[in-house]
């Protein structure tokens, strides 16, 4: 492009955000001050998350974010939902993974597979008060997704599942599982289903489940996993910059309040390069997440960057928090301070939806075209 044409292009940066994007990030940001910051520390040491902070993600819209209005969502885009995800993280990890899986795996699955009467029935839960699960791994499969052993048996009208699910995030609060098995475990990845399943449903060990409960067509599951698992990548790409964020500001502003040497250790070039380091690498995070948020947005393929910002964020989380902790020297390794629990939850990043190994394996099949 001659330099002339390029000199005439606006100046907008990647990071740019329309006035309601603005609005909805200072709402979303103003609430997870207010009332999910307050609560982090009790909910990591009891092990519970907080059942009022659910009900107010719903009242605020924060669970059915790309719902249309039809069934009670917010109408919004996957951009939001991004946003809301990096907020909530930025104060509490937890907080930004329960609305991470009901927006960019749970709905998303809805959305995109759901029969008009399924969407009918599910979607308005899913917006008003029905938190979501998505039920994919098992003790013996995790990055090997599709060697799942969970069998779904027709039985009359309905199915009849049995096995067993691990790690599922979610579990315990939620009322809708979408929930994948197989149904000829000869037929291997073709033989797998997803189910939409209610808790109600009878059985927990063998769960009878309406064919009409069938998400998408018999033998298709494998490709409702890998395209939900393709926006959710983005999500905790976002869960992870939020993450980052939330230690780097402690840390900066540790770093001011710590006095060392007669001065405080803000000063010290060491201190101020670390803190440098962490700030380019979170804009860095930044730019990947937004970028292929957008991506998705725009209708153009982004699961190579989609698997790029899973695996970039997730070192840049704990690459930052790690610095974190050294910023605060002691008492960053102690539960007395707040760091420490971001290094943690930076730590699953690389892990859930993908290990890293499993995003460097797609990017590696898409930019070596294998
Ligand atoms: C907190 C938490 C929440 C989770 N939430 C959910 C959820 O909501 N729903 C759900 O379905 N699952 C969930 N999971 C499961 C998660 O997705 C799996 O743990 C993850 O996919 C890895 O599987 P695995 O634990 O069996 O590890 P494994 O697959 O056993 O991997 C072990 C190691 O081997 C490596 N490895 C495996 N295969 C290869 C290969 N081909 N090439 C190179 N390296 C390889 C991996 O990268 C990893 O380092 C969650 C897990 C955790 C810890």
């Amino acid at each position: 492009m001659p330099e002339t044409a390029l000199q005439s292009l606006p100046a907008i940066p990647l990071t740019s955000l329309s006035e309601d994007e603005i609005l909805f990030r200072e709402n979303v940001r103003q609430f997870a001050e207010e009332k999910v910051r307050p609560l982090a520390k009790e909910m990591d040491e009891k092990g519970v998350f907080d059942k009022s902070l659910i009900e107010q993600f719903f009242h605020l819209g924060l669970m059915g974010i790309e719902v249309p209005e039809q069934y009670g969502g917010a109408d919004g885009k996957f951009f939001e939902a991004i946003l809301a995800v990096e907020e909530l993280s930025r104060a509490d990890a937890s907080a930004g993974v329960v609305v991470d899986v009901q927006n960019t795996l749970v709905n998303n699955a809805l959305l995109r597979w759901a029969t008009p009467e399924q969407k009918k029935k599910y979607l308005p839960r899913m917006a008003s008060d029905t938190v979501g699960a998505y039920a994919l791994s098992e003790a013996g499969s995790g990055s090997d997704a599709f060697a799942l052993q969970t069998r779904a048996e027709l039985k009359g009208a309905d199915y009849v599942l049995s096995g067993r699910k691990l790690w599922i995030t979610n579990a315990k609060e939620a009322g809708i599982f979408v929930l994948f098995a197989t149904v000829d475990p000869a037929a291997g990845y073709k033989g797998i289903t997803a189910f939409i399943i209610e808790k109600e449903f009878p059985g927990l060990e063998e769960c009878r489940v309406p064919k009409s409960n069938v998400l998408g067509e018999v033998g298709k599951g494998y490709k409702i996993a890998i395209e939900t698992l393709n926006e959710g990548r983005i999500g905790i790409g976002a869960q992870m910059l939020g993450v980052a964020r939330g230690a780097w500001e402690y840390a900066a502003k540790y770093a001011q309040e710590r006095k060392q040497f007669g001065k405080s250790i803000s000063e010290f070039q060491g201190i101020q390069f670390q803190i440098a380091q962490m700030a380019t690498e979170i804009e860095a995070a930044r730019l990947m997440v937004y970028n292929a948020a957008r991506m998705k947005d725009g209708g153009a393929p982004f699961v190579k960057e989609a698997a790029m910002t899973k695996l970039f964020c997730s070192q840049v989380a704990e690459r930052v928090t790690s610095l974190a902790i050294e910023v605060y020297g002691g008492v960053g390794f102690t539960k007395d301070y707040p760091v420490e629990k971001y290094w943690r939850d930076a730590k699953i990043g690389k892990i859930y939806e993908g290990t890293s190994n499993m995003q460097l394996s797609t990017i590696a099949k898409l930019v070596m075209g294998k």
